[in-house]
């Protein structure tokens, strides 16, 4: 195995930069790099030691490092690691990674380093596939879904699935190849409820997929509506500041303006679109276009209605359009006389609030209302839950081979072919670990890393 290296901390101008190298000559290179400021011998450094000293290029000292030592097994990646921190910006990182590969060490890959802590058998691919997760969370839920799939929660639910259902393929198994042998029967409710207990857990985590990829990525939120009737105002009222134009001539928002905001536990990418109405200007035009289009994209759409004047055709097109999608029809300006009929448009939406967006103390019924449509409520961000598409895809398999199998069963089948579906659902759940991943699955997975991580 050789040893690779590359700069762990983000570009940019910051107090420190880490170079990590990890592999067996780590230490030996390091130690053409670095000279510890003690005297000691940074290749004789324990585990887990940190020395002061420089770095050295041709004799010349070129800045101040801190030089951290790891030994194989007790390291990220399983191996010897050498961490040097160094100051950060562009040129000392650069030169002091330029010298370690003068010295020997090769350029890591994008996420060479997980993937040699996956490979060396110190994370599963899930907890691999958090650490990316962690690292490009949003929101305080999302941090936590990912630290808890880092600390293993997703390994040890599926874990237990796989123990259950390994078991159960073990017996079955026995009952087929041997049965003249004492090996007692399995009670077809004993089956059954353990394949009924499995196709309940993978259900519940291919259910909760949707919430979970909205706590770790946020959601694409549009805000549309007629002219006028408070969208501008309400993406105020979201962000806590005035972002957008606010004005009472009608039309002013003629683009789409865009601000992520933190709502409760969820951050939404907010899309303040341009009034939907027939118009003949053609920046207008292009405008309203645009709206829709957000709309149809829109992982959640809030439709804004000015609630002191009667519903008008154009808010029944537009709730024709919302209607199955995830929505929150919001009537506007309830300081004002009610003159809007909320039933007219109320069965197109998933949910209807009233509120003035001019009055801050609304804020907090809007994002419980967003947050139960999007169903982010009832989220137990420790439970471990599934983070990726790939992840959902052999979830979704293994419950498939559940099915197969009860259906196996009560269609007469003999246990032979109920074990060959048990076989199907752990095959499904070994490549959602990675301990059965082909090698071109494990290649995707790491491509999206960043180098250094
Ligand atoms: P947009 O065209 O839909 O973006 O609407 P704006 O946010 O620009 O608001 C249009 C007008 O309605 C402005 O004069 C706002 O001050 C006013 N407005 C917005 N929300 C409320 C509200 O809750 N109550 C009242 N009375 N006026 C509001």
């Amino acid at each position: 195995m050789h040893t690779i290296a590359a700069i762990a901390t983000p570009p940019g101008q910051g107090g420190i930069a880490v170079i990590r190298l990890s592999g067996p000559d780590c230490r030996a290179i390091a130690s053409r790099v670095f000279r510890p400021a003690s005297g000691r011998r940074l290749e004789d450094a324990k585990g887990y030691t940190a020395l002061f000293g420089h770095f050295v290029r041709d004799g010349r000292v070129c800045d101040e490092v801190v030089a951290l030592v790891f030994r194989a097994p007790h390291s990220y990646t399983g191996e010897d690691v050498v961490e040097l921190s160094c100051h950060g910006g562009a040129a000392a990182p650069a030169a002091l990674l330029q010298a370690c590969i003068e010295n020997g060490a090769a350029p890591a890959g994008p996420g060479e380093f997980t993937r040699r802590a996956f490979e060396n058998g110190r994370i599963s691919l899930t907890q691999a596939e958090a650490v990316m997760d962690l690292i490009g969370a949003t929101g305080r839920q999302g941090a936590a879904a990912a630290a808890a799939a880092l600390e293993g929660a997703l390994a040890r639910r599926i874990g237990r699935l796989r123990d259950s259902l390994t078991a159960l393929a073990g017996h079955l198994a026995a009952w087929v190849d041997f049965p003249e042998e004492d090996v007692p029967e399995l009670e077809d409710a004993a089956l059954d409820s353990t394949l009924a207990a499995a196709e309940a857990e993978l259900q519940s985590m291919i259910d909760g997929y949707g919430a979970g990829a909205v706590l770790r990525r946020g959601v694409d939120t549009a805000i549309v509506g007629s002219p006028n009737v408070g969208k501008s105002t309400l993406l105020n009222l979201l962000s806590g500041f005035e972002r957008a134009i606010v004005t009472s001539i009608a039309g002013t928002t003629r683009d789409v303006v865009e601000q992520q905001v933190q709502l409760g536990g969820v951050r939404l990418n907010l899309f303040d679109t341009a009034g939907l109405r027939d118009t003949a200007d053609i920046v207008e035009a292009e405008g309203i276009r645009r709206s829709y289009a957000q709309l149809e994209r829109a992982g959640l759409v809030l439709a804004v209605f000015d609630a002191s004047r009667p519903v008008c055709p154009e808010d029944l097109a537009l709730g024709e359009r919302c209607k199955g999608r995830p929505s929150l029809a919001i009537l506007n300006k309830t300081d004002l006389p009610r003159q809007f009929d909320a039933d007219a448009v109320r069965p197109f939406f998933t949910d209807i609030i009233e509120i003035s967006a001019r009055d801050t103390q609304f804020l907090p019924a809007v994002t419980t209302a967003i947050e139960k449509i999007l169903g982010v409520c009832d989220i137990d961000p420790d439970a471990g839950m599934l983070a990726s598409q790939r992840q959902l895809d052999a979830a979704v398999r293994a419950v498939s081979a559940v099915r197969d199998a009860r259906a196996a069963r009560m269609g007469g089948f003999d246990l032979d072919a109920v074990g060959v579906c048990v076989d199907d659902a752990l095959h499904a759940l070994y490549q959602l670990t990675g301990e059965e991943a082909p090698a071109a699955v494990i290649d995707e997975v790491f491509s999206t890393f960043c180098v250094g991580k």
